[in-house]
């Protein structure tokens, strides 16, 4: 019996949005928005009486959320901005200056933003999840009205007190939430897994198959102008890192190298240090599933269109894939750095990554090959901590893009080589022994840059 299906739209996970984090960039940013909105519907009384508008970050949120944007990110959700059409270069602009402030409206009234009023609380905050804001109307200290939200990874978001909506077996023709329920899916109605999740995602949204590959390929083109851009793209990274962008330098040496047989590995790493380093840089990229991560999935398909040519309708099928283990992972652990550390971001896409390799290999689409390619890949980010130096979405991160993808590769190609039915371990196994590992690790590990190599940052 299925309890609770996955009910998640390929496009919530592929999200278009400015870097550098999808959970501390384009949550804070969504939440920020949806505060607004709500402020425009409270009694003119409330209204006028207020004076001040307040934002609480509190957890990694507060730890890292200097480095990663989110102050520029609420600032512009406030003011009206979405993430999907938000420009990078405005975006990047706010609060440069310290004594600017900015107008909010809050229904007929507009109330100016004091930069000083974004609070990076650094005490705990009694809150189920590890990224919490808290957004207040003010009236001097009197608080007039509030709302918690979590950003919970991906940028997805939860706000406090919302009831969550239980997703209805009936809403999707295919339901399913684990590996196991998706397998007995597939075969009972024999299909193949994009086939699957395009039929549920036309089912929950509406849209016509068309429509889905329409903007699937929308999504493509939106990670490989990333990518685009990042191999054009030189110089010194923002923040106090000062580090160099290196996705050209790479993608120079592979165009030398094209006799080499690690030329295409050297072209994997530049496509995905391109996307990554763009990331870093607050530029427009697409959540896979989260933006930290957001190098991964854009160099494997850059790859395997440009270096592949595979057509688009393989790409497609790919993608569609490549959603079905991030749905998995995010309903049963998390895709949040700061709820599982690094493998829940780079460990998910890797899995993702190797999904899509492996749907696009084999035109029958086994089940088996692309569980086993998930799982290996999942299986060998158990543990692998999240500390980026200074807060900012770089060291680790870049470099950490492109292995991830490295790794996507070869568990593609264990999986495929014949052997995949010689797996031990299920998806859903692995799956579960990440939540727990993502419980089990420090909170020092987990976004806050309070260990590992956040701590080295001095030797930098
Ligand atoms: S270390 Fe990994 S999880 Fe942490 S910010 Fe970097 S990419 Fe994201």
């Amino acid at each position: 019996m299925i309890s609770a299906p996955i009910t998640t739209s390929v496009f919530d996970l592929f999200k278009v949005g400015p870097g550098p984090s999808s959970s501390h960039t384009i949550g804070p940013m969504k939440a920020a928005y949806d505060f607004r909105q709500r402020l425009a519907q409270l009694s003119a009384d409330l209204q006028t009486q207020a004076n001040s508008v307040h934002v609480l970050l509190y957890g990694s949120l507060s730890a890292t959320g200097k480095g990663h944007g989110t102050d520029r990110a609420v600032v512009a959700g406030l003011l009206g901005w979405q993430p999907e059409t938000t420009d990078p270069d405005a975006l990047l602009e706010l609060l440069q200056n310290p004594a600017s402030s900015y107008p909010i409206l809050v229904g007929a009234t507009t109330i100016l933003l004091e930069p000083q009023h974004i609070h990076f609380e650094r005490k705990r905050y009694p809150s189920p999840y590890a990224n919490t804001m808290v957004l207040q109307l003010r009236h001097h200290e009197q608080v007039l009205y509030q709302e918690e939200y979590y950003s919970v990874g991906g940028g997805f978001i939860i706000r406090k007190g919302e009831p969550e909506a239980i997703p209805d077996v009936q809403s999707v023709p295919y339901p399913y939430s684990t590996m196991t329920e998706l397998k007995t899916q597939l075969t009972t109605h024999n299909l193949r897994i994009d086939e699957l999740i395009m039929t549920n995602e036309m089912a929950l949204t509406g849209r016509t198959r068309a429509e889905v590959n329409q903007r699937i390929d929308l999504i493509l083109e939106f990670m490989h102008k990333a990518v685009r851009r990042g191999l054009r793209h030189k110089g010194i990274l923002p923040g106090s890192i000062k580090l160099t962008r290196k996705a050209p330098i790479l993608f120079r040496q592979a165009k030398g190298m094209s006799q080499s047989s690690d030329s295409f590995l050297i072209f994997l790493n530049a496509y995905c240090l391109a996307a990554s380093e763009e990331n870093a840089a607050g530029g427009i990229v697409v959540t896979a599933p989260t933006s930290g991560a957001s190098g991964v999935i854009p160099g494997l398909t850059y790859l395997a269109r440009y270096h592949f040519h595979h057509d688009k309708a393989t790409l497609r099928a790919g993608m569609l894939a490549a959603a079905a283990i991030g749905f998995l992972v995010k309903h049963n652990a998390s895709i949040s750095g700061a709820e599982m550390g690094c493998m829940g971001e780079i460990g998910t896409a890797s899995a993702m990554g190797a999904a899509f390799l492996t749907r696009c290999a084999q035109p029958s689409g086994s089940i088996k090959a692309i569980e086993a390619a998930a799982e290996i890949a999942i299986e060998h980010h158990l543990g692998m901590t999240c500390d980026p130096i200074g807060g900012y979405v770089q060291i680790p991160c870049i470099e950490r893009n492109a292995m991830g993808a490295v790794k996507a590769y070869n568990a593609f190609l264990l999986a495929t080589s014949g052997a995949a039915s010689l797996q031990k371990i299920s998806l859903d196994a692995v799956v579960k022994v990440m939540k727990a590992t993502g419980r089990d690790m420090s909170t020092k590990y987990k976004e806050t840059s309070e260990a590992g190599l956040a701590l080295s940052a001095t030797e930098c």
